[in-house]
């Protein structure tokens, strides 16, 4: 999913620059074929001339053998020497001629060469113009400035997949004469004044700041000796620094921050620290936000639905009071990797061949009333596949889905996790782990084709009054930034689930309004 977008530009980049380069050939193409017609009419000319006085010296000595032989007829011993003389001067005139020819080749293979030359000089100069052009004009490079540090950058390492700008780390941290250490899997830097530390996993948005696990808002990338993260860490999570960005001249710029007094001569800076983002995963929003948004106040209680079966033993799990479901769990907000739910209980409806999943108790009571009720609607093959997942069950999940692709196709641990940051949430960042979501369908594991069943499209229309949201639904991927799950839900109490079934809105959305 996020390797979908920067693959686009990337290969308008290589469409554009395969086009101007036949472009250029077409036009190298077309001057040779006009300095051609140029060589043949040159050579033509100089081989005319060549050929017309040749005919007139064979003229010559023909008439010469002629007198010759009229006068060794009649002997004579003057005319003999002139006559030696005579061929000595022919044979000079013939040598003569025979270097005016050789000349004249020469001077032909010269000019030939000099052409070529000359022609061999016009495509260099063409192609130089033609580079330094295609240099000149793209437009896709930032200007980074860190310090007094300049360089320029390739748009395909100064934006994320959503446009957002990226800073490369290693860069700060030499600015600000940080230790690194580190390898292909992580990178730690110290802040050498304030001996407080940042350790990001390459390839993932996990990120310790001083020993506390938060979120990248996308994941880090390792170039060579660089690594890239996005610039908001460094404006949300870090202090000391100045960060000014502008998108529309592609130009970032971090700087320290000077002390007041500061001189170019005596700089002194403001120490650099690392603070954790200003959210709480869990229990994020207020009681007093939820009364707001409760029955007899500014909005009313949904209608009470009507169901087939006496599901009145489960109203209090499908409907509870309290906004302690509508935590938010996603790649930007992680759980900590202690978290777990107190109240975990057996999901009943647990697919027959598996152990029993479990669930926080509200949601596992209210998830077996709509079991009964689906049933009653003659749905009976669906069941649960998975709900509740440990920090450290994801943790393994995710590791082997890293060696699975590494060893499958022979990837770098940074490249498998890239890839593998795509389908498997990162430990922490999994919604499973929160006991309040289930993957449940009847396909033999799950997959997209669960959205053309009748299972499918009951659930979504009636889960909602059982207090289940479909989490990821097609139309939200650019918000949830997970592909669409037709099989996954997500527990909230029916009063929410029935405000984000009827307005549309997916978690993230709905939590936003409800704050505001
Ligand atoms: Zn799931």
């Amino acid at each position: 999913m996020n390797n979908r977008n920067p693959n686009a530009p990337r290969q308008q980049q290589n469409g554009r620059a395969g086009t101007s380069a036949g472009r250029s050939g077409q036009a190298a193409r077309g001057s040779v074929r006009s300095a051609q017609p140029g060589i043949q009419s040159r050579g033509a000319t100089a081989g005319a001339g060549s050929a017309q006085r040749s005919p007139s010296s064979r003229t010559v000595s023909a008439g010469n053998n002629t007198q010759q032989s009229v006068r060794s007829r009649q002997y004579d011993p003057g005319l003999v020497n002139a006559e030696i003389r005579r061929k000595k001067e022919a044979g000079y005139r013939e040598a003569e001629q025979k270097r005016k020819n050789m000349r004249s080749v020469g001077v032909k293979i010269a000019m030939t060469l000099a052409f070529y030359v000359i022609l061999f000089g016009v495509f260099a100069l063409f192609f130089s113009i033609k580079l330094s052009h295609t240099n000149a004009a793209d437009d896709s490079s930032f200007r980074y400035t860190y310090g007094n540090a300049e360089e320029n950058v390739s748009a395909r390492f100064a934006l994320n997949s959503s446009g957002d700008p990226m800073v490369d780390f290693s860069k700060i941290a030499e600015m600000c004469s940080m230790k690194a250490a580190g390898d292909d899997k992580e990178m730690k830097f110290i802040a050498s004044d304030s001996e407080e530390n940042v350790r990001f996993v390459i390839g993932g948005v996990t990120v310790f700041i001083n020993g506390v696990q938060d979120a990248l808002s996308c994941p880090s990338v390792k170039n060579g000796a660089s690594l890239w993260v996005p610039l908001d860490f460094v404006t949300d999570c870090m202090s000391g620094l100045t960060v000014e960005s502008d998108l529309s001249s592609r130009r970032v710029s971090v700087k320290r921050t000077e002390n007041e007094g500061s001189t170019a001569s005596a700089p002194s800076f403001a120490p650099v620290s690392y603070s954790l983002k200003s959210f709480t995963a869990f229990d994020q929003i207020s009681e007093d936000d939820l009364q707001a948004n409760r029955p007899g106040s500014q909005t009313s209680e949904p209608e009470k639905p009507t169901f087939i079966s006496d599901l009145s033993a489960y109203e209090e799990y499908m409907n509870p009071s309290g906004n302690k479901y509508l935590s938010l769990v996603n790649y930007i907000t992680p759980l900590s990797s202690s978290y777990i739910p107190d109240d975990l209980t057996d999901v009943a409806d647990t697919r027959s061949d598996r152990a029993k999943v479990q669930l926080r108790k509200d949601a596992a009571k209210a998830l077996e009333a709509l079991f009964i009720e689906m049933r009653a609607n003659g749905i009976m093959d669906v069941s649960v596949t998975s709900a509740y997942r440990s920090y450290e069950y994801q943790k393994q999940l995710h590791n082997s889905y890293i060696q699975n692709e590494m060893a499958t196709y022979g990837l770098t641990w940074a490249e498998a996790k890239q890839k593998v940051i795509t389908y498997s949430s990162e430990p922490g960042t999994s919604e499973h782990q929160t006991g309040l979501c289930v993957d449940m369908h009847n396909l033999p594991s799950a997959d997209i084709s669960f959205a053309r069943t009748e299972a499918y499209r009951w659930l979504k229309e009636n889960a909602h009054k059982f207090g289940f949201i479909l989490r990821y639904p097609e139309e939200k991927v650019n918000v949830t930034q997970i592909s669409f799950e037709p099989w996954h839900y997500r527990y909230v109490g029916r009063y929410h689930a029935t405000k984000m079934y009827e307005s549309g809105m997916c978690l993230e959305e709905y939590v936003v309004t409800i704050k505001s």
